[in-house]
This record gives C-alpha cells, sequence and structure tokens, in this order.
C-alpha cells in the first residue's frame, strides 16, 4: 500500500477529505446557477459614530439562500467564488447593487451616507476591476467619495508594488479604501505608511478581547493609535455590547458597527432602523 500511494507520485488523501472536495465542487455548481436564478443578495450593517450614536454609513454584506431557504454563510462560499474565478462576476455585481442602495437612501434623503463594499482579491487583482468600479460609479451616478471599498490586510502584504499601483489607480475614481480585519494580517508598519489608505477596521477579535483585561485591550489601543498617528480614520467592527463601546470609545475609536447597534438588514430593514434613529431627510 505504501508503495501504490508513492507510484506516480499521487496524492494520497483520506475519505473525509475527498467528501469535502466533492462538497466544494457540489457548492461550486450551485453557487453558478444560483448566481443566474439570483440567489445573492445584499444586507447592510449600519456604521455609527461613537461620541453621537448617529450613523453615516452601512458595510454591504453578501448573502446567499437556496430555493430550499437554506442560508449559506459568505465564509464559506466566498473562497469558492474566488477560487472558481466566479467572483468576478459576483464582485461586480456587489459593486452595482451597493451602488444602486447608495442612491436609493440618497433619494430617501440620506445624502451625508457612505457605502462600503468588501472586494476579495481576485476581484481586485483582475486587470478589468478598474473599469468595472468606475462603470459602476457612472451608470448608476453614485458619487465616488461616498464609496469605501474594503480590502484584507492579508492582501496589503503581497507584492507591495503592485498593490500600490493598484491602490493609486482604484483612489483615482475618488473611492476611499479601508483595510479589513486590520491586525490579524501582520502587515508591515512601513508599508502601511506608503499604501493610500483611508480607514483601518479593528478586527471583531481584538474587539471581543477589549473587556478581559488592560492586555485584552492592547491590540485596539494600538490600531487606534497607528491610525491617529498615520492620520487614518479607524472603525471597531463586531462591537456587540454597551463596555465594548465605551472602552473603545475612551480609547479614542470614533467609529464602530456590531450587533450593539443593528445586525445587517434589508433595504428596507436599513430604512425603517434610521428612521427609528431619527437621521435623514426627517433630521
Ligand atoms: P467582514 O467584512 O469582516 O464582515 C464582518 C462580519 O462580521 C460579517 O459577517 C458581519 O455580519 C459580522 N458581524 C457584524 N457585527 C457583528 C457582531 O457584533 N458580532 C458578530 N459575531 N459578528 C458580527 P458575514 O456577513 O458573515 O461576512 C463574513 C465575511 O465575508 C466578511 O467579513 C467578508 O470578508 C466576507 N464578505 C461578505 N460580503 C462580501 C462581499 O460582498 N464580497 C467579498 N469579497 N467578501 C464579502
Ligand atoms: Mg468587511
Ligand atoms: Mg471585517
Ligand atoms: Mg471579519
Amino acid at each position: 500500500r505504501a508503495k501504490s500511494q508513492q507510484r506516480g507520485g499521487h496524492f494520497y488523501f483520506s475519505r473525509s477529505m475527498g467528501v469535502e472536495i466533492r462538497e466544494r465542487v457540489r457548492l461550486m455548481h450551485a453557487l453558478r446557477s444560483g448566481v443566474q436564478r439570483k440567489e445573492l443578495f445584499l444586507a447592510y450593517q449600519p456604521q455609527v459614530d461613537l461620541g453621537t450614536g448617529r450613523p453615516f454609513g452601512a458595510e454591504a454584506l453578501l448573502r446567499w439562500r437556496l430555493e430550499d431557504g437554506t442560508m449559506i454563510p459568505p465564509d464559506r462560499f466566498i473562497p469558492i467564488a474566488e477560487y472558481s474565478g466566479l467572483i468576478v462576476e459576483i464582485g461586480a455585481w456587489v459593486l452595482r447593487e451597493a451602488c444602486a442602495e447608495l442612491m436609493r437612501l440618497r433619494a430617501a434623503g440620506y445624502l451625508d451616507f457612505t457605502m462600503s463594499v468588501n472586494v476579495s482579491q481576485a476581484q481586485f487583482r483582475h486587470p478589468q476591476f478598474v473599469e468595472v468600479l468606475r462603470r459602476a460609479l457612472e451608470d448608476s451616478g453614485a458619487p465616488p467619495e461616498f464609496i469605501e471599498l474594503e480590502i484584507t490586510e492579508s492582501m496589503a502584504m503581497e507584492e507591495p508594488q503592485l498593490l500600490a499601483e493598484m491602490l493609486a489607480q482604484v483612489k483615482r475614481t475618488g473611492v476611499s479604501i479601508a483595510i479589513d480585519d486590520f491586525g490579524t494580517g501582520f502587515s508591515s508598519l512601513s508599508h502601511l505608511q506608503r499604501l493610500k489608505v483611508d480607514r483601518l477596521k479593528i478586527d471583531r477579535a481584538f474587539v471581543t478581547e477589549i473587556t478581559g483585561s488592560a492586555r485584552g485591550s492592547s491590540i485596539a489601543a494600538m490600531i487606534i493609535q497607528l491610525g491617529r498617528n498615520l492620520g487614518l480614520s479607524v472603525i471597531a467592527e463586531g462591537v456587540e455590547d454597551e463596555r465594548q463601546a465605551q472602552i473603545l470609545h475612551a480609547l479614542g475609536c470614533p467609529l464602530a458597527q456590531g450587533y450593539l447597534f443593528s445586525r445587517p438588514l434589508s433595504p428596507q430593514g436599513l430604512l425603517e432602523w434610521l428612521g427609528a434613529q431619527g437621521v435623514g431627510d426627517a433630521a
């Protein structure tokens, strides 16, 4: 058996790995037809000013609901979309839809509202990306200064030169850039300084730790200080309770999002939530 395993240099994998691979292939096919059947949609999580509690924007989060109602979480299907290349088409749709939603919010009177859109590595690196972004902005009429793209810190690590050039091109469209899940990717700080980013998003993991000990809050405190030193905006994600919000605010973090304020909402739910906060055209 050991011999046959080696013959031809074949990769010998376990039954459970085989099951996992088959499951991924199945999901990939389901995703391809799901895109056609319009099973994907966006949910919007409000972002607020920690000092005043006022909402100033929302993050668009991709959702996939199968015909039978089953929800597949993005952490499960986005890696599959990336590795199958489907993310290019899906990501372009996300951009268009998020821009369209921003325009609907503007039409409802929310003129000072930003929309954050997650962009994955494979999408960002696609040669047509800037063109797709430009088209989404032009076709919708969305003002670029109210659109923010979130890229992950691990993306910021690879090929710094190429990334810097890409970011410069993207920034020329007028949108701003946030680094998502900041603190998890060990990016070089000197590198960060050279990248033209606008905002750091403190990863939920560091927000969760914050109420434990002084040590627990040290990473969040460091990111907030770093943002201040580099002149970058900082937002905390995954804020679930009042105490976390208080500590973040005391540490000087100006912005936040999380279940404490709201879960991700449908477009209608977002309008209702905003209305209940007493902002917008009535304010
Ligand atoms: P992310 O961009 O870091 O998004 C934050 C995630 O934390 C979201 O999960 C959100 O629903 C969740 N969250 C927000 N507040 C809380 C909280 O208080 N507590 C807890 N426990 N969770 C909270 P979601 O929607 O499942 O998205 C997971 C990841 O999938 C996102 O992480 C992002 O990396 C990716 N993703 C989502 N939508 C898109 C998209 O349109 N394009 C791309 N490329 N990636 C996306
Ligand atoms: Mg994000
Ligand atoms: Mg994040
Ligand atoms: Mg995250």
